[in-house]
């Protein structure tokens, strides 16, 4: 039996917004030359890609807060049917050293700033990137209500939070969360296992899966373990006539809960080359296969 392909659009949780099955990351964006920039933008668009993630702490260490976002709006302002082409998605809570808030002074700067580097008057889905326990959720609502009725963000979404983060902070935000991000990649399957894809279910949860290729080590194994799993995934790639990291992509996308994988190259012809992850109907057998390869121990 085979598992029904995935959809090469989808829904954004509850928020009415359509999005692409998958995405295309920033994390790694900042310091490209501005033609290198856009043309990876180009390939994702080419890949059938609309639904774009960065986040105000993108390029943090080599160039700085801020690069990413502003290398991103330097792109809308030469270019303004980018930003129309992309449901744009960003992040704010990360403040180091501190090392994150999520006051509402916080917050409502954050927002604030990025749509300024970002030189645009909307962001489609603003996520907290990491949580901040010492902030009580309903303070979290109260900014995140304000900004989406100031028409500022359209949708809201969290990141690296708990399941019982994002049940708790549900309960007091009016804005429904859409989304979820946490690291998912057939080398990081906690959350298969975990719960916080059922949960992802259960409240109709976008979710967005961080580093898919765990870092690049699915095209690249380090261990033996990543070899085992980069193996199981060549065996079902090669029979689809497609390459390692699509067959990645494509697995993550095969569960139900439809995880949405950040592509987070910046290379055109790899970026181009993920759509192949639509030409993949997987087996329940080789499905589990990478799974067990991951785990490193049979299934029960
Ligand atoms: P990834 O796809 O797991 O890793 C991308 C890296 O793998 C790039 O350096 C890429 O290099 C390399 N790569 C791609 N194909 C390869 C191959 N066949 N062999 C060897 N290396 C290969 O994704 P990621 O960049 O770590 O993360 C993706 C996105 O997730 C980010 O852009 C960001 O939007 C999001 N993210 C979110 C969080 C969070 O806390 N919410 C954390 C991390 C990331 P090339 O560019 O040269 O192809």
């Amino acid at each position: 039996m085979t598992l029904p392909l995935p959809p090469h659009t989808r829904p954004l949780g509850k928020s009415g917004i359509e999005i692409s099955s998958l995405a295309w990351g920033m994390w790694r964006f900042a310091g490209l030359e501005l033609s290198a920039a856009r043309a990876a933008i180009d390939a994702a668009f080419e890949a059938g890609i609309t639904l774009f993630d960065t986040a105000d702490i993108y390029g943090f260490g080599d160039q700085g807060f801020g690069k990413a976002e502003e290398l991103l709006g330097h792109i809308f302002a030469q270019a303004p049917e980018y930003r129309d082409r992309m449901i744009l998605a960003t992040k704010g809570g990360i403040t180091p050293p501190t090392p994150y808030d999520s006051s509402v002074e916080y917050l409502t700067k954050a927002i604030n700033d990025s749509l300024t580097r970002l030189r645009t008057d909307r962001i489609d889905l603003w996520q907290i990137h990491r949580p901040d326990v010492l902030t009580h959720p309903q303070e979290i609502a109260r900014a995140i209500e304000d900004a989406h009725t100031a028409g500022k963000i359209r949708a809201f979404g969290v990141s690296n939070f708990t399941q019982a983060q994002i049940s708790t902070l549900a309960q007091f935000s009016p804005v429904p969360i859409v989304s979820t991000q946490p690291e998912l990649s057939p080398l990081r399957i906690d959350t298969v296992e975990n719960g916080e894809l059922d949960q992802a279910i259960a409240m109709d949860l976008a979710v967005m899966a961080w580093s898919p290729l765990g870092g690049g080590r699915i095209g690249d194994p380090q261990n033996a373990r990543e070899q085992n799993v980069a193996t199981a995934l060549s065996a079902v790639a090669t029979a689809h006539g497609v390459s390692r990291t699509a067959a990645a992509y494509s697995w993550i996308m095969a569960h139900p809960a439809r995880p949405i994988p950040i592509v987070g190259s910046q290379n055109p012809a790899r970026i181009t080359e993920a759509a192949d992850a639509f030409k993949i109907q997987w087996t329940r057998a080789d499905w589990y296969s990478v799974l067990v390869a991951a785990r490193g121990v049979p299934l029960p």
